[in-house]
């Protein structure tokens, strides 16, 4: 039987994360209230326009800003992030400094990083966790990379420190792309293709066949929606919650829960069907310019 060990690679050379702790704290507290931070802050707002939303609160700091590739389903793509002291933002650039859209916001007291280590071209990474979603993302420089970890880092501990909350522990898998895998990743029979299309088990992440992904499951930390997973994340799922309920209940109660999905139903995660392979870009391509591509304000 194939395994996909080597495929996932990726998210198993996890390496420690050890931060010492930086002069963030006291950055924030120096700016906030200030007119450069709001300025700071209406140019972001202004760079989204109607697309996004207003960012300006009271006490909030942006700390820093810049561009990242960040591991989309189908390929890396490029983003601008921009760090907050409570959220971190990112959108698609439409022109740099100009214009952005697509505006996607989390709340930081539920991010974790986790350090990556360099895999073939996939340089400079590290994982962004949350409970939602979690994804990789890769800097231009060793150097970003650190700074990036190191801000968003020392913001999530202010803020649960302010907070009083525990660190989040549950995160949602991040997705394998597309691109690692050729045939379901649970059956290991089925090839992909227009027909064979693939989908994301919403807990484990693979990428599998329609199916091997024919339930959907409650995951309130994910969704307030029933999401696809594959079988195996499925059966343990149940079992887990039969476990956890304290009463018996019969398996069809629980399936009855969960619902099937409808085998023509279109689904939210659509199909890459066949898309010229795309490589990570390395610096030369995309970070060639004289701009510094984050910067972390002082
Ligand atoms: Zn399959
Ligand atoms: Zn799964």
């Amino acid at each position: 039987m194939v395994t996909h060990s080597q495929r996932l690679d990726w998210c198993a050379v996890v390496v420690g994360i050890s931060l010492a702790e930086g002069p963030v704290n006291k950055m924030v507290d120096r700016l906030i209230n200030t007119d450069i931070n709001t300025q700071r802050i209406t140019a972001v707002e202004h760079c989204f326009r109607a697309t996004g939303q207003p960012l300006a609160l009271q006490g909030r700091v942006l700390v820093g800003e810049g561009l990242l590739t960040k591991a989309c389903r189908k390929k890396p793509k490029h983003r601008m992030f921009f760090l907050f002291n409570d959220i971190l933002v990112y959108g698609t650039v439409i022109i740099l400094k100009k214009k952005y859209t697509n505006q996607q916001i989390i709340p930081l007291e539920d991010v974790t990083v986790e350090d990556l280590m360099d895999d073939g071209c996939l340089k400079n990474q590290w994982l962004i966790k949350t409970s939602r979603k979690s994804f990789r993302v890769c800097a231009a420089t060793l150097l970003e990379k650190e700074d990036w970890m190191k801000h968003i880092d020392s913001c999530v501990k202010q803020l649960l420190e302010k907070t009083g909350r525990r660190p989040s522990t549950e995160h949602a898998a991040p997705w394998i792309p597309d691109k690692m895998t050729e045939i379901c990743m649970r059956c290991t029979e089925r090839k992909f293709n227009t027909l064979i299309r693939r989908h994301h088990c919403r807990k484990c992440g693979f990428v599998v066949c329609h199916s091997c992904s024919k339930h959907k499951f409650l995951m309130p930390k994910m969704s307030s929606k029933p999401l696809r997973v594959c079988t195996l994340c499925y059966n343990r799922l149940v079992e887990e919650k039969n476990e956890g309920s304290t009463s018996e209940r019969k398996a069809d109660e629980i399936t009855g829960l969960n619902m099937m999905i409808a085998s023509n139903e279109e689904d939210s995660d659509k199909s890459s069907d066949e898309e010229r392979q795309e490589q990570w870009p390395g610096p030369d391509q995309f970070f060639s310019t004289d701009l510094p591509w984050s910067s972390f304000h002082a």
